[in-house]
């Protein structure tokens, strides 16, 4: 059962599943995490073992011992990816293959065993076959796949734990924004950093997210939507927002992204961004921007417009951005063609609208 072997997915449907009627009226406003499925897939690993048991299960509480390793020393990880209903009603997935292995990537940097990639990619398929009908149709709504693993055993020595428990769930969510794309402001932190150099930056670990909450707070007392974070070293180039990539928009209608410097999380919809901004006939850099040449080329016109992504809220505009030096806008403070034009480039393949010319649809 160890290494990429297949294990059988045993499944045990819910007894009590939401009826029809119900789950009809949850998914006409579903928001944003707060509506879930009747079933989640799990799946044990032990060492000398491998990983075993995998299950599709009623979704229910996880009955957990308070000396859990994962309570105490954060080791934990997680994916996030969407189901999309297609026009022909069928479900897609977008790139899902590139979740899986940065779930594998990321289990390697918390020291945990990383979980085969057809066996994430068999969970995901058979969670959205049992709970296909949970995947809402209207436009820009779709399934919010969360896969995630913790830390399972019972330890509170400090060291790699010897036990894992994978899980994913499943929830219905409507569009990012309702009432469409509203630009955002975002605060850079002058007292907070996301990640440093040799740290956890390029993981998807809940970590990163619990450490960024006080810049986060902060930023929302200060009337910002969100923080943009400075590299840890100089302070000085943009680095990300604290859950999505940026890109700079030139007058020349290139762009330009942060390279990948181990501090900047790998992400697929800006990988997918760069190739369809290269279909466009766009040229696209990755490079370090440091946070005067944004301020100065928003005023000089050089930078007209500059947008977060990633596969929550797919392309958010960003409108105006605070520091502790003032304030600046980009263009108009709306929504930029460029940006509403890479955005509806990718939707329309992620819900089967246009043709994929990238193999990154799966049908299922
Ligand atoms: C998940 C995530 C992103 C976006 O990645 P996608 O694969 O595009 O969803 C960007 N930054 C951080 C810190 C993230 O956790």
């Amino acid at each position: 059962m160890n290494g990429g072997g297949m294990i059988d997915f045993e499944i045990h449907r819910n007894p009590q599943p939401v009826t029809a009627t119900e789950r009809e009226a949850l998914l006409v406003n579903p928001g944003f995490g707060r509506v879930f499925t009747d079933h989640m897939a799990t799946i044990r690993y032990v060492e000398g073992k491998g990983w075993y048991d995998a299950r599709i299960e009623p979704r229910a509480p996880i009955p957990m011992d308070p000396a859990t390793a994962v309570l105490h020393y954060a080791q934990e990880i997680f994916e996030g990816l969407k189901a999309y209903r297609r026009a022909d009603g069928q479900l897609g997935l977008f790139r899902a293959d590139a979740n899986a292995r940065r779930f594998v990537e990321s289990a390697k940097r918390m020291a945990m065993a990383p979980l085969p990639e057809e066996l994430f990619l068999d969970s995901i398929r058979q969670l959205v076959d049992v709970d296909r009908d949970w995947t809402p149709s209207s436009p820009e709504a779709s399934l919010y796949l969360r896969p995630f693993q913790i830390a399972s055993e019972v330890f509170l020595g400090v060291r790699p734990a010897r036990e894992y428990l994978y899980v994913l769930i499943a929830s219905p969510v409507g569009p990012y924004f309702s009432g469409g794309l509203k630009p955002v402001t975002l605060w850079v932190s002058d007292e907070y950093t996301r990640a440093a150099p040799g740290g956890t930056g390029a993981a998807k670990c809940g970590g990163n997210y619990a450490a960024g909450l006080a810049a986060q707070a902060q930023a929302m007392e200060l009337g910002c939507d969100q923080v943009v974070y400075l590299d840890a070293v100089h302070r000085r180039f943009i680095d990300e927002l604290g859950g999505m990539n940026i890109f700079f928009v030139g007058r020349d209608g290139n762009l330009v992204t942060p390279e990948l410097n181990g501090s900047i999380l790998p992400g697929i919809t800006r990988s997918s961004i760069m190739t369809l901004a290269r279909a466009q006939g766009r040229d696209v850099s990755e490079r370090p921007v440091s946070i005067e040449e944004w301020r100065e080329g928003a005023r000089s016109g050089e930078i007209v417009e500059t947008f977060a992504c990633g596969t929550a809220a797919v392309l958010t505009p960003i409108g105006v951005v605070k520091s502790a030096e003032g304030e600046f806008t980009l263009g108009d403070g709306g929504t930029g063609p460029v940006t509403e034009g890479l955005r509806q480039s990718l939707v329309d393949i992620q819900y089967g609208r246009a043709p994929d010319n990238y193999g990154w649809t799966t049908v299922i």
